[in-house]
């Protein structure tokens, strides 16, 4: 009885305002999340069409390609970890296979994950048409696969995102990603971190110098680059000092 009335003594006088994140009070302890309605037709990102996924000025949405990357992706996870943000993750069908576990974690501390083809050719769209699909049927297996023991918390960040490799699609192949009922996401910008031998302090000034120009945007990075995750602690810090907030891709859920 008692403890109810001071609850709700507490209640009414506490500020309304959600838990920050530790160590970086100006941020939120989770993400904000930005939904996105996959399913035919749904193609977004700058790099490669007219329609982006909607963000407010100076909100950010971070995703990683190419893993897991059994060595790095549990570095970058530490990292936002450390920042609050939640991100999403495109994984390519070989390596969720190789490291199941890696795919298990980045979907158990909160990150949303895509599919990035199987084997990640230099253009799907070189393709036979036959080799193309099968390199988004066994991406979608793969995660399929390695996620069916998950806890169904995991299993629901599984999302119906595909990421063509190298941005690089054709008419045939988004019908493809459409009649599989996947939404096509693009970026809308990167900063060469797909370039092995850029130092971090020049990875560093490019993202800032490109997001200054933006001021919004869903950012590809790659969870690979030791360079990248050399200098993404310092990016995010100086970021947040400039008034971004980093928001979550997710799907919407009908
Ligand atoms: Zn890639």
């Amino acid at each position: 009885m008692f403890g109810w009335i001071v609850a709700a003594a507490l209640a009414i006088s506490a500020p309304v305002t959600a838990p920050a994140c530790p160590g970086h009070p100006s941020a939120p302890l989770v993400s904000p999340v930005v939904a996105v309605r996959s399913g035919p037709g749904v193609h977004l990102g700058a790099i490669r069409y007219a329609q982006s996924v909607p963000l407010a000025d100076h909100q950010l949405a971070l995703t990683f390609d190419d893993g897991p990357d059994g060595e790095h992706t549990g570095q970058v996870l530490d990292i936002l970890d450390r920042h609050c943000i939640k991100a999403t993750f495109f994984l390519v069908g070989q390596e969720v296979e190789a490291d199941p576990a890696a795919v298990r974690n980045i979907a158990l501390r909160g990150h949303q994950i895509g599919a990035h083809s199987y084997t990640h050719p230099d253009s799907m769209a070189a393709l036979p048409l036959a080799e193309a699909r099968a390199e988004i049927d066994r991406s979608e297996e793969a995660l399929q696969r390695v996620m069916q023991t998950a806890p169904p918390a995991s299993q629901a960040r599984l999302t119906h995102f595909f990421r063509f490799p190298a941005m690089i699609d054709s008419p045939d192949l988004l019908a493809e990603t459409d009649r599989r009922g996947l939404a096509s996401m693009s970026a809308d910008y990167g900063f060469d971190d797909w370039v092995d031998d850029i130092p971090p302090d020049r990875l560093y000034d490019l993202a800032l110098t490109l997001t200054e120009e933006r001021k919004k945007g869903v950012i590809l990075l790659h969870d690979y680059n030791p360079n990248m995750i050399a200098m993404l602690d310092r990016l995010l810090t100086a970021l947040e000092a400039r008034g971004y907030h980093f928001v979550q891709l997710t799907e919407a859920r009908p």
